[in-house]
């Protein structure tokens, strides 16, 4: 009878969205760096079709 949505059921562990500089989007993937670069992650876009940096 008492029926909610519980925001947590959506997530498993983390998941870290990263909204898109380009469209705002938070339809993105990280995916992970070539290089040693241990400052930036690389993400991806899929509404963009793009890959864009992420400074942390
Ligand atoms: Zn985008």
């Amino acid at each position: 009878m008492n029926r909610f949505s519980d925001p947590s059921v959506d997530t498993t562990g983390k998941d870290e969205r990263t909204e898109c500089p380009y469209c705002a989007s938070t339809n993105t993937e990280r995916e992970h760096p070539k290089g040693p670069s241990l400052c930036r992650s690389m993400h991806y876009c899929h509404d963009c079709n793009q890959p864009f940096e992420k400074f942390e």
